[in-house]
């Protein structure tokens, strides 16, 4: 198996080299291409440029001698080709020896394809339209090349060949590097998901990358270990607390039925209604945890209807007003105008929202103060506020309290709850499609506030 870094690195510089090697050759072919046509024309100059002096020379002597256009054997000698010069009858006036070019030549460097083999061409010299004589040209190679010629040309091909090297060289280094970038952050996030699957919930993706999608990963794999660690967290809190919350009744009800049994505690009404109460918090604890469950399987079956909040409200008013009256707090309903305020929902479950919510106020509102209940329209949304102004919350523990088991202040625990209403009332609201908030201040008071869609 390959690494991902390998892989990318191997690709890059595998495109890199056929693209490279691709653009040499057709380069050098092009260059080659124009080269051999450049040097072609200068080669048909420059017979034009011998049939023309040699057309001076007979017109200035009118007939031909032995040294006729003679000075030109110097420079065809430095050049590498072979003059002879003929009459109109085809003899020989003069002619260079091919022997004496041939040995001056290195034709290994010389970068033509028919190097070493003589040929030769005939044109004729013409004097208006009377034919006068011949020139003979003759040359080892179909185009001839200087030494400048062929060194230019190696020097253009070597530079060719350099740069693409150098091109080579820094996709390298580039493909080396972006595979870096690309390879460190997936690495970093597949190690922390090897450690997410050993339970090791507290490890974090730290190495950035300046990639959208990558970046993102990171993030949500960083999401991902949070709500892991949290939920981890909750799970163990929630075998701690599930075992403290039946250890306290079950040992309370044991202490107290061995000291009557043993004859230190009187069996009295007071004491047995006592016990009772222990029995109730027990089993009120375990239809909660019930419930939760259930709702939490979504095995639970809403039934969805047209149900009137003033109306529902008011009656969980009436349950709640001899509890509050009788702990000396003032319950007061605000329903504004006369709007039903009709929404869609199951009304026992709405029920069960509204008394986690008013019996936690009574709860933690103290005697003397109030709890007001209210009902109003914002745009498209019904409105109902629990408002008190008891205890309030910690500012730390507002954004934990509709967590599972999650009981405010550790003062507290001395005060009836399992920290699971408002867990329910959050669950039930989710399936309604409502939204509530919270705002409280320790030592003011808590304000509910739920958000629900108009019935349509
Ligand atoms: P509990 O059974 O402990 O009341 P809840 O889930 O209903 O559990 O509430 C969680 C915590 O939120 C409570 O323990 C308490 O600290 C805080 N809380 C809820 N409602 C109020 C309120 N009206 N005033 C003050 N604190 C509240």
């Amino acid at each position: 198996m390959q690494t991902i870094r390998r892989k990318i690195s191997i690709f890059f510089i595998l495109c890199s080299i056929c693209a490279i090697f691709l653009c040499t050759l057709f380069v050098n072919l092009t260059i080659n291409n124009k080269f051999n046509e450049y040097m072609i024309n200068a080669q048909n100059k420059r017979y034009e440029r011998i049939i023309s002096f040699l057309q001076e020379t007979y017109k200035r002597d009118g007939k031909w001698s032995e040294s006729s256009g003679v000075e030109l054997t110097h420079e065809a000698y430095m050049s590498n080709y072979c003059l002879t010069l003929l009459d109109n009858n085809k003899k020989v006036i003069w002619g260079m020896d091919p022997n004496d070019i041939r040995n001056k030549l290195h034709f290994k460097n010389m970068n033509v394809k028919d190097q070493g083999v003589y040929t030769s061409k005939i044109f004729e010299i013409k004097i208006g339209d009377k034919l006068v004589g011949y020139v003979d040209i003759g040359q080892y190679s179909s185009v001839l090349l200087t030494e400048d010629d062929v060194n230019f040309k190696m020097s253009i091909i070597k530079s060719i060949v350099a740069s693409g090297l150098v091109t080579l060289a820094i996709i390298i280094a580039i493909s080396l590097y972006i595979s870096k970038q690309l390879a460190t952050p997936i690495k970093d996030v597949a190690n922390m998901s090897m450690n997410l699957s050993e339970g090791k919930f507290y490890t974090k993706s730290t190495i950035k990358s300046d990639i959208k999608e990558l970046e993102s990963l990171r993030k949500s794999i960083n999401v991902l270990a949070e709500k892991l660690k949290n939920q981890d967290i909750i799970r163990k809190r929630l075998v701690s607390d599930i075992s403290h919350e039946i250890r306290t009744p079950l040992n309370i009800l044991q202490n107290n039925i061995e000291a009557m049994i043993d004859g230190v505690f009187p069996v009295t009404t007071e004491r047995l209604n006592y016990l009772n109460e222990e029995v109730v918090r027990f089993g009120k604890l375990l239809n909660n945890l019930n419930l939760l469950k259930e709702f939490e399987e979504e095995s639970i079956k809403l039934n969805f209807e047209k149900v009137s909040l003033k109306d529902l409200i008011k009656d969980i008013y009436n349950d709640f007003n001899m509890v509050a009256e009788k702990k000396g707090i003032n319950l007061k309903l605000k329903l504004g105008d006369n709007s039903e305020y009709y929404i869609t929902g199951d009304k026992d479950k709405l029920k069960q929202v509204f008394i986690n919510l008013i019996s936690n106020a009574i709860k933690f509102t103290e005697k003397g103060n109030s709890i007001w209940i209210s009902l109003n329209y914002e745009r498209d949304k019904v409105i109902a506020e629990v408002e008190d102004n008891g205890i309030g919350i910690e500012e730390e523990d507002v954004p934990f309290i509709f967590e599972r088991f999650y009981r405010g202040d550790k003062s507290r625990h001395e005060t009836q709850g399992n920290g699971i209403g408002l867990t329910i009332v959050k669950t039930i609201l989710q399936l309604h499609s409502a939204n509530i908030e919270v705002e409280s201040r320790k030592g003011k008071g808590t304000n509910f506030k739920i958000y629900f869609n108009i019935y349509k």
